[in-house]
């Protein structure tokens, strides 16, 4: 259904062109079948965004810099820390919290096919489309799940159960850590994907990093060709288990995030 570009709209021909040239840019190649599931992926999100609000960029080219190419830019740059995951298997497990409408994960999982993918949004109408996505483009080994960070992480199934935990757009660092660490297994990754803010929230983030055993390993710089926006992915390593009581409920980590005492 997919191996073919023969039910490309006209726009999402153009669409899959500025994708293969500005991804070419950053030095990832995409193939035939990846163009057609972003074209794909770029349809559904402006056809369900009539009916539903999921996002505020709509327009082609913003589609393909600050949703396809912001999700994906940085996974190459990420060869070594993934090699060292040493899962002996390409099968990593990758869970991307508060995915919105499917950012970074569904790209991710287009530009890297053995992803096992989890997609987490604590609303339901984010989690049907993400559904109806997961179907069209024939994702194998992907998992939508509606829940609150702070309830599925304590689950036995959630925790320390995943390779790398992404996330965008979710929370200020430290609230953000509390969230996902919980997720990631001793020696795992989490990668927030963050603009010039980051600056401030890294400092403010070092108590939540000593609480929650983690480290800053490195903040990888992501160009957006032909944009002028700095984009960041903060690096972090998970290097002990994660306290139990975290991440703790009705709202603290979002009104009380872990800062000094
Ligand atoms: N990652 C997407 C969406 C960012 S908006 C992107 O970058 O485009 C933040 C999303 O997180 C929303 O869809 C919201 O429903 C979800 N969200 C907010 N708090 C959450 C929580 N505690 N647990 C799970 N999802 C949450």
């Amino acid at each position: 259904m997919i191996e073919t570009n023969r039910d490309a709209t006209p726009g999402e021909e153009d669409l899959q062109q500025v994708l293969e040239e500005q991804a070419r840019h950053v030095g990832i190649l995409l193939s035939a079948p990846q163009l057609h599931q972003f074209g794909l992926f770029a349809r559904l999100l402006v056809s369900c965004n009539e009916r539903m609000n999921l996002t505020t960029i709509t327009a082609p080219d913003d589609i393909v810099a600050l949703h396809f190419l912001d999700s994906i830019g940085v996974w190459p740059k990420l060869a070594p820390e993934l090699a060292q995951l040493g899962t002996g298997s390409p099968r990593l497990r990758l869970a991307d919290i508060g995915t919105g409408a499917g950012f970074p994960g569904i790209p991710l999982k287009i530009l890297a096919p053995p992803l096992d993918l989890t997609l987490v949004d604590g609303t339901r109408k984010k989690v049907h489309f993400l559904e109806h996505v997961v179907q069209h483009l024939a994702l194998d080994r992907t998992r939508t799940i509606q829940g609150r960070a702070e309830e599925l992480a304590h689950r036995t199934e959630h925790r320390a159960a995943y390779d790398v935990v992404v996330a965008r757009g979710l929370a200020p660092l430290a609230t953000l850590l509390e969230y996902l660490l919980p997720f990631v297994r001793e020696g795992g990754l989490c990668l927030a994907y963050k603009g010039p803010g980051l600056a401030e929230e890294l400092p403010e983030a070092g108590t939540a990093l000593h609480i929650l055993k983690a480290e800053v390993e490195r903040v990888i710089p992501v160009s957006l060709p032909g944009r002028d926006i700095r984009r960041l992915v903060a690096v972090v390593r998970k290097k002990g288990r994660t306290p139990q009581r975290y991440p703790r409920s009705q709202g603290l980590p979002r009104r009380q995030p872990l800062r000094g005492r």
